[in-house]
């Protein structure tokens, strides 16, 4: 498909989200947080779920995980602008909790498996425990699975920490630095 039909495309899929009532979290939303990033990026990055500050504003990791992201994208010379990045749900669960099996469910089924067919990366990041459970079902713990890459319908996944868990754990951050500083090897 040409990158101006992709780009429409997208368009279309981020409005369906928005307006998406098909799971109770659209219930508590101010916004729906579809994702963002170039529809050619080679690198789609899957967050766990918006939080107070991505629901306020519309747009995934703007909060002080975000800037760790943007931080840990600086060291290895990528910026946000040139990769696509989401959540498994599009919709900030109550008190942050962690989105239910069916809420992720429906989430993937109607959106995010669509997302990811549209932009069709080289890669996909998975950050955190929840993307990583659901993108990869493997049911080992994320300290055995970080800095692992899968190969799943000709794509690559590689596993890494949440940049929301480096808030909490600052040595976290190292690891999910060491995790993603493979991409540009990976993208040979
Ligand atoms: N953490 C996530 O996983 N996603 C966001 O959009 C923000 C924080």
């Amino acid at each position: 498909m040409e990158s101006t039909r992709k780009q429409e495309e997208l368009q279309k899929l981020h409005k369906g989200i928005c307006r998406c009532r098909k799971c109770p979290l659209h219930q508590n939303r101010i916004h729906a947080v579809p994702g963002e990033g170039p529809v050619w990026s080679d690198i789609l990055f899957i967050g766990e779920a918006p939080g107070k500050n991505e629901d306020e504003q519309g747009r995934p990791f703007v909060g002080r995980s975000g800037k760790i992201l943007d931080l840990l994208l600086d060291k290895i010379n990528m910026s946000r602008e040139e990769v696509y990045i989401t959540s498994t749900v599009k919709c900030r669960p109550p008190n942050n909790r962690t989105p239910l099996a069916k809420e992720l469910g429906i989430c993937k089924n109607n959106w995010l498996d669509r997302q990811i067919s549209l932009i069709d990366p080289k890669i996909v990041v998975l950050l955190g425990k929840v993307s990583t459970n659901q993108m990869l079902e493997e049911k080992q713990k994320l300290s055995s699975l970080h800095g692992r890459t899968f190969r799943k319908n000709d794509r690559i996944y590689l596993a890494t920490y949440n940049p929301a868990a480096a808030m909490r754990f600052p040595h976290i951050r190292n690891k999910i630095l060491k995790d993603i500083s493979e991409l540009s090897e990976l993208l040979k």
